[in-house]
């Protein structure tokens, strides 16, 4: 079965990096010449490590992340995420690889408002065709840890936005992602509940040992991050130096 091939890659491969991005470019056909959003990019990130990608509006985080997400396939490079090159898979392959070795946290929740803050943290078993004790044990672990046992029964309109947003973080590691990629994760919340929500993804990051990289226009969060980039005319480059 397929999903067992990817699980056997892992398990075969534990000290391949997680991310591998190798001579990544991202264009989009214009009328005119092609606007070229991301150049020669090449990243390399283990278990355990985690990195702040910054950059102006318009600079191409959010293509970045889409690309590392499996969302949006790069015009050339190569792409590998747990040992697996996804844009060679099957599109319905590449939607249960997504769902189960990438955990998403955008800036706006996303809860689905018909369903519990616990229903809606299993989204991702309910994906994969089930919901099992097992899992339902997680999403309760994953809720306590975040704050929110009190609210497991709750719909998200009863919830306030930091709330919400920590809901959000708790589903996104439900299958135990082995990449976490949050866009603008903080973006909507006041600066307390920024900072509780950074704190708690890094948090969790270091505890589950995955690999979280967080675009983010907040220096403070970035800085609590271990590594920092940013996106400069399309390339990445380290924060500081001016080199790519
Ligand atoms: P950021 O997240 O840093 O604000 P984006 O990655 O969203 O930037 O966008 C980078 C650039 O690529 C922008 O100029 C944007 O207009 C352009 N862009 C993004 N998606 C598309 C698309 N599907 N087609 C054409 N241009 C796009
Ligand atoms: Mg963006």
């Amino acid at each position: 079965m397929a999903f067992g091939r990817f699980i056997g890659q892992e398990v075969a491969s534990s000290t391949m990096p997680v991310v591998k991005l190798e001579h990544v470019s991202k264009q989009y056909p214009t009328p005119a010449e092609p606007l070229v959003v991301l150049r020669d990019i090449s990243l390399s990130l283990e278990a355990g490590q985690n990195l702040a990608v910054v950059g102006p509006s318009g600079s191409g985080k959010s293509t970045l992340l889409n690309i590392l997400g499996t969302l949006d396939e790069p015009t050339s490079g190569a792409v590998e995420i747990a040992g697996v090159e996804p844009f060679r898979l099957p599109h319905a392959e590449l939607a249960r690889f997504r769902n189960r070795h990438i955990g998403f946290v955008f800036q706006e929740h996303y809860l689905l408002p018909q369903l519990t803050i616990l229903e809606n943290v299993l989204v991702p078993a309910l994906a994969m065709g089930r919901t099992t004790a097992a899992k339902t044990g997680r999403a309760k672990e994953l809720l306590e840890r975040v704050g929110l046992s009190a609210r497991l029964h709750h719909r998200p309109a009863e919830l306030s936005g930091g709330e919400r947003q920590r809901a959000a973080v708790a589903r996104a590691l439900l299958l135990q992602p082995s990449l976490v990629l949050a866009d603008e994760p903080t973006g909507s919340l006041d600066p307390t509940n920024a900072r509780a929500v950074g704190q708690l993804l890094l948090d969790l990051q270091q505890e589950e040992k995955n690999v979280l990289i967080v675009v983010t226009h907040s220096r403070e969060l970035a800085g609590r991050m271990s590594q920092q980039k940013v996106l400069d005319n399309g390339y990445l480059r380290d924060e500081g130096n001016g080199q790519p």
